[in-house]
Formats: C-alpha cells, sequence, structure tokens
C-alpha cells in the first residue's frame, strides 16, 4: 500500500511499522481469520482496516482519537498473519503502534481505564504484588456489588485459591548423562497462578538429561507492558533480562507463549537504542520449550496418560502467541502424541483466539467473554477430558469459561500432561 509516512518521524519505530503498511496490498485474506472481525462485522475491526486507519493516522491524515477504539479492540492475537499471502508482518504495526500513540501522550482513557490498566501494570508483573492482589481479589469477590465496575473484571477472572509459593531453585541438574544445559523464564503471573507448570517443565527437563538453570534476577518478559502501549517499561524489563540470562546455556526456554513471543521481539522493544544488537542476538536464543524438546528428542519415553483401560481424550488448544506469533503449532502435538494411550483431539475453529490475550479480557471484558465462551464450547465438543495448551493466559481463560460452562474438562499446560505420563507406572 502506497504511504506518505515521512522516515523516523514517529522515531525509529517508525521504518518497521512503514514497511508493515507498504506490505499490505489489500487483498482482504485476512478477514476471515480475524476473530474481532468475526465479532463486530465491520472493516474498522479488521487487520486490513486497521492497517489503513494505522497508516493514515501515522501520515498525519487521522486524529489517533478516531482509530484508538478499533486499535484497543485487537486483540494482537496475530491470526491475521499466517493467513495473509503478501507476509505483512502485522506485529511490526500494532505493538509500535500503541507504543507511539502513548508516548507521545495521544491515548485518551478514561480515569476507571487508566486505574484498571494501571494496577495491571503494577501488580501483574511482580509475582509478589500479584499474589496479594489476588487474594484482595477474593476478598473484592465477597464484597459483591460494592466493588466498582471497572474492576470486576479482574475479580472474574482471579482463582477462588492462590497456589501455595513454589520457591524455584537456581539450578536443577540432569538425571543421568547431560546432553544440555538451558535458562528457564519462570514467569511472572505464571508462577502464582499455577506454579506446577515451572515444576513439571523442569522435570521434564531434567528427566530428559538437560540441566535447568533459572536466574535470579530475570524478571517480567515485558510482554504486558509491550502490549499495552508502555514503551518505557517494556524497555527496562527488556533491558533486565538481558543482563539476567547467561550467556554459557544452550537455549533460553519459555513455557508461557505470551512471554516467549514478547522476548522474540526485544529487538523491536529496544529498536534505536544502544542495545537493540544485543536485543537482536538475545532473542534468537529463546525458543519454546516444546520446540526444545523436538530439537533434542524425548530421551525417557513417557509411560502413559492414565492407568487402566481405554485412552485418554486430549485437545489441544493453540495459544495464539505460540502458532501465530512463533509458528509452534507441532512440537507440542508431537510430545502429546508420544505418550501411550493419549488420543489427540482438535478443537473447531482452532485459529481463533480463546479472547486472553495478554490483559485483553481485562481490558475488553464483553469480547473477550463471548470469545472464551465460544472456545470453551469447541473444547467440550472434541469430547476431551483435558484440554493442554502452553500458555497460562490461555489456560486462565479457559478454566474459567469451561467451569462456567459447567465443563468437567480439566486444563493442563502441556508439561504437565507429559509430567504426570512419566510419573505413571
Ligand atoms: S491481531 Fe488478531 S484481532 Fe488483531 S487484526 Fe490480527 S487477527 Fe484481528
Ligand atoms: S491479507 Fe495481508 S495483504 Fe491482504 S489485506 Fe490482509 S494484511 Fe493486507
Amino acid at each position: 500500500m502506497q504511504h506518505t509516512i515521512k522516515p523516523n518521524e514517529h522515531g525509529p519505530l517508525t521504518e518497521p511499522m512503514a514497511h508493515a503498511v507498504q506490505t499490505c496490498v489489500h487483498c482482504g485474506f485476512c478477514l476471515a481469520a480475524c476473530p474481532t472481525y468475526q465479532e463486530f462485522g465491520q472493516e474498522m475491526d479488521s487487520p486490513r482496516g486497521r492497517i489503513v486507519m494505522m497508516k493514515q493516522v501515522l501520515e498525519g491524515n487521522l486524529p489517533w482519537a478516531d482509530a484508538q477504539v478499533h486499535v484497543d479492540r485487537c486483540l494482537g492475537c496475530l491470526a491475521c498473519e499466517p493467513a495473509c499471502p503478501s507476509g505483512v508482518p502485522y506485529r511490526d504495526l500494532i505493538s509500535p503502534f500503541r507504543a507511539v500513540a502513548q508516548t507521545q501522550n495521544k491515548v485518551e482513557r478514561t480515569t476507571g481505564e487508566k486505574v484498571r490498566r494501571w494496577l495491571a501494570a503494577e501488580t501483574i508483573p511482580y509475582p509478589g504484588r500479584f499474589r496479594w492482589a489476588l487474594v484482595g481479589a477474593k476478598v473484592g469477590r465477597a464484597l459483591g456489588p460494592i466493588v466498582p465496575g471497572m474492576l470486576r473484571p479482574m475479580l472474574s477472572l482471579a482463582p477462588g485459591e492462590v497456589p501455595a509459593e513454589v520457591k524455584l531453585k537456581a539450578v536443577y541438574p540432569a538425571q543421568g548423562e547431560r546432553r544440555a544445559r538451558v535458562a528457564l523464564l519462570a514467569g511472572c503471573a505464571q508462577q502464582v497462578l499455577d506454579p506446577d507448570i515451572n515444576v513439571a517443565t523442569i522435570e521434564v527437563l531434567t528427566r530428559n538429561g538437560v540441566e535447568v538453570v533459572v536466574p535470579v534476577e530475570q524478571g517480567c518478559c515485558g510482554g504486558l507492558s509491550w502490549h499495552t502501549g508502555d514503551l518505557a517499561a517494556a524497555q527496562a524489563f527488556a533491558r533486565k533480562n538481558l543482563d539476567a540470562f547467561p550467556a554459557d546455556v544452550d537455549a533460553i526456554l519459555t513455557n508461557a507463549a505470551g512471554c516467549g513471543s514478547a522476548m522474540h521481539e526485544y529487538h523491536l522493544i529496544l529498536k534505536g537504542t544502544p542495545d537493540e544488537a544485543r536485543a537482536e542476538a538475545f532473542r534468537k536464543r529463546v525458543v519454546d520449550v516444546s520446540v526444545f524438546l523436538g530439537r533434542i528428542g524425548l530421551r525417557e519415553k513417557p509411560r502413559a496418560a492414565a492407568s487402566g483401560a481405554g485412552a485418554v481424550k486430549v485437545a489441544y488448544h493453540d495459544a495464539c502467541h505460540l502458532a501465530n506469533a512463533q509458528g509452534v503449532r507441532e512440537e507440542p502435538r508431537a510430545l502429546l502424541r508420544s505418550i501411550p494411550g493419549l488420543e489427540l483431539k482438535e478443537v473447531a475453529n482452532g485459529h481463533l483466539c480463546c479472547g486472553s490475550a495478554g490483559t485483553y479480557n481485562l481490558d475488553q471484558p464483553e469480547t473477550a467473554s463471548s470469545l472464551g465462551a465460544q472456545k470453551a464450547k469447541a473444547v467440550a465438543a472434541t469430547g476431551a477430558t483435558v484440554v493442554a495448551s502452553g500458555n497460562i493466559g490461555c489456560l486462565t481463560q479457559l478454566k474459567v469459561h469451561l467451569a462456567q460452562s459447567g465443563s468437567p474438562v480439566k486444563v493442563r499446560h502441556t508439561m504437565q500432561v507429559l509430567r504426570d505420563a512419566y510419573r505413571k507406572e
């Protein structure tokens, strides 16, 4: 698409944004893949419509405020990328656009929105604070109607019980002969909402001869800040991790798709800063745990999906930030298929986001809830007793919506399914 965006007019992120705009040929193949186009049924809430709007804003031909509602409604799920025959790197446009809009103070929000966003930004990336926030949410739920409306989406997503804290060690030695050494991102929300995911991941890796380092100084991946337009915070988190992760490991592993995807974008987050080259080198070392296990192969074969007779049906839910953002679809499925007695089920319309999308379910609760309900229905329709996925946001959203629909389907991380299979006699 022709454009008149001036080079560097919006800082170092102008160039990737302009490139994404230029690559779009306006064909519309992406529309069918977009969950918000499905929900709202209008061009402005489709990838193509948003690209045109963002282009016009960046050119100075449309007020920022006119685009904001539609840019806010974008899940950042990136389902539009694999659907696009021209290879438009939509991710190079949406998050940079939000960052530029916020940095230039173009974003207008109500006081309620500001408070909710501030609360999310000041709690979720910090496990200690987040744990206390979840305890507070429990009290808030008990107070019911007197809680301000803007906080209710947060309360409805908070788990009924907060799991006990699990303090991870700095190093977990490989069992048997060591085949590799990796560093693991513990994930800030994940280690509070379901600390067993890291326990399972470490057990699977060490059983397969991998030494796991958990850098003590690591912090949030920065994804929450990046996807909500807080560039300064995203840069600070990214720099902290650039410093925290050691160089002498074979890979930097993530087991939360959203975190992995954000770390893959460190070169964008730090574009035009002295750390850009370091970020570029760093992101190439980041890999999802399922991909790493696929690379090295399972040395220890999983025993069984369950005790007793009959296959256990497990549905696999593609987290958008694993499937679309990192192109990881087959590796987790291959791990699940390797478990004897496990029958893998596909979820209909698997390309549609579950509505979690970072803090989307807090910021756009109606759309998120509609998508969550659809996903829960599609999961239940597979006839599976377990649904596996590789992202804490999706797992939380699935838990909430499966429970709301009265479904007994259990929600597990792929690594938990694999670890449980190892433990079966
Ligand atoms: S990122 Fe998702 S919601 Fe946003 S335009 Fe692309 S497909 Fe639509
Ligand atoms: S499919 Fe790609 S090129 Fe076509 S309108 Fe969508 S983003 Fe643009």
